[in-house]
């Protein structure tokens, strides 16, 4: 079996130097970790929150923690004293939590929103609507401490690359019409979408970042 720096370099070798890699380390122990920080590797995405707080506490502090998984508000606190990017922002009441938060930690957090793009019933997110909601509401600014920085998506769990292609080219048609509402707070300047299995076509398809987990440490 490859190793995690085998891993590592396989995958940054098929990457643009625009679109980072976000090791996705859920589940697995901080000794892994530790081999892919010593690899090289510096951000890290986990799922839960008291997960990702044991490790940040465990692990160097050069890393960069991104939340991806659905959060629930009273959690918040937890992570906001060093979390560098939320990715799964699926509702205001949320956004307004992580803004009361960061305000404690006298932080500005930056977010995306989490968009509904598969076919599948169990996947969180906002449709598209719904997010352009939130980019163009009023009550925004007064959210001084949270910016929104773009978007993330999760395909569809199918082996049809298609069907996973015209989800991501959707995505990305939605967060291009986005930029048209850009200001102080909302800039579209980060993709995430592409996993372990889809990860180059999500390049290919204008993914900033993808977030990789058992292409690089195993399966879970
Ligand atoms: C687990 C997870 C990933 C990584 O999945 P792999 O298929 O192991 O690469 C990516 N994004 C989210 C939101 C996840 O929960």
């Amino acid at each position: 079996m490859p190793s995690i720096a085998e891993n590592l370099a396989h995958i940054q070798q098929g990457l643009r130097k625009e679109t980072r890699l976000v090791a996705v380390t859920k589940t697995k122990p901080t000794t892994l970790l530790t081999e892919a920080y010593e690899a090289g590797a510096r951000l890290f995405g986990e799922n839960k929150v008291q997960e990702m707080v044991a490790k940040y506490e465990a692990l160097p502090k050069d890393i960069e923690w991104h939340m991806i998984g659905h959060l629930q508000t009273n959690k918040v606190k937890y992570m906001a004293p060093f979390v560098s990017l939320v990715h799964s922002v699926d509702s205001f009441k949320l956004l307004k939590e992580i803004n009361k938060e960061a305000k404690k930690n006298d932080r500005v957090i930056a977010c995306l929103l989490q968009i509904y793009i598969a076919k599948e019933e169990t996947k969180f997110g906002l449709s598209e609507e719904e997010a352009l909601e939130i980019i163009t509401s009023s009550e925004l600014a007064a959210l001084s401490n949270v910016k929104i920085a773009g978007l993330m998506g999760m395909a569809s769990n199918t082996d049809d690359l298609n069907v996973v292609r015209a989800e991501f080219r959707g995505l990305k048609n939605t967060f291009e019409s986005f930029k048209a509402h850009e200001n102080e707070q909302v800039t579209m300047r980060e993709l995430s979408m592409g996993m372990s299995g889809d990860y180059l076509i999500a390049q290919e398809e204008g993914s900033t970042l993808v977030r990789v987990g058992s292409a690089i440490f195993g399966s879970r």
